[in-house]
């Protein structure tokens, strides 16, 4: 990817002397940033190969101090490498790379602004993207709703990469760490790109869930309280291995 984007400035200027100039915009990364970048790659390609979004849909974002690193726009992941790490301040002015960032900016910087987020996947997995044109929240038909805070909004539609958009997943994530959006796809985020990641799974495995016990004719899914789903939530955050 960087060996096509340094070949495409070197055609618009053949005479530019420094390698570098041509290369990055704004500073270089740290060694924090590039394995943050490494991480960010590694998580853009699972939601490809785990079916969550096609093509160069979806995008994912993580936070190192007041830099925030983006998947850029457009751009298949399995062709981004090292040198392609793009990053924008909580502004959103580009302090690195010189690739355009996600056109989902406004939603991922909205997202670090308000909440203490290490990290946001978007995607447009299929199953979550039905269900947002079902219902206005998807039905408690599973405790694991409660990983994401509680019964999961949908956020109205409004057009990719606008502030309007940004607005209404701030709105439908009051309480939550990921929501639907609207005749569009899903959005979480997390303290990791791990954690982040893990609840976009669990929130496409929820409505796919929700989707199939929905299906029989004439019969319909029974669900949960809040309050049931709130009591496996306190429970769910002693999950595990506490180490
Ligand atoms: P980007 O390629 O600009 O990240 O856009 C993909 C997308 O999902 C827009 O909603
Ligand atoms: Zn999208």
């Amino acid at each position: 990817m960087a060996e096509q984007r340094r070949e495409q400035a070197d055609a618009r200027d053949p005479g530019d002397g420094g390698q570098g100039a041509v290369e990055r915009r704004g500073r270089r990364a740290t060694p924090e940033e590039a394995r943050a970048w490494e991480a960010l790659v590694t998580t853009a390609r699972r939601t490809v190969t785990d079916g969550l979004v096609v093509g160069t849909s979806g995008n994912v974002s993580v936070r190192v101090g007041d830099t925030v690193l983006v998947t850029p726009s457009g751009v298949p992941y399995d062709r981004l490498g090292p040198d392609d790490v793009t990053g924008v301040d909580l502004a959103g002015r580009q302090v690195l790379g010189a690739l355009v960032p996600t056109s989902e900016l406004p939603m991922h910087l909205a997202v670090y602004s308000t909440r203490d987020a290490g990290a946001v996947v978007h995607t447009h997995a299929v199953h979550a993207t039905a269900v947002s044109t079902l219902v206005p929240e998807l039905p408690l038909v599973h405790y694991m709703a409660g990983a994401l805070g509680g019964p999961v909004r949908v956020a109205p539609y409004a057009t990719y990469g606008t502030e309007e958009l940004a607005g209404h997943v701030l709105r439908a994530l009051d309480g939550r760490t990921g929501c639907l959006l609207q005749n569009h796809g899903t959005l979480t985020y997390g303290a990791t790109l791990d954690q982040a990641y893990d609840r976009t799974a669990q929130l496409e495995w929820m409505c796919r869930l929700w989707l199939t016990a929905s299906s029989l004719p004439g019969r319909t899914p029974t669900l949960l309280t809040e309050d049931q789903v709130e009591q496996a939530a306190r429970r769910l955050r002693g999950y595990g291995q506490q180490n």
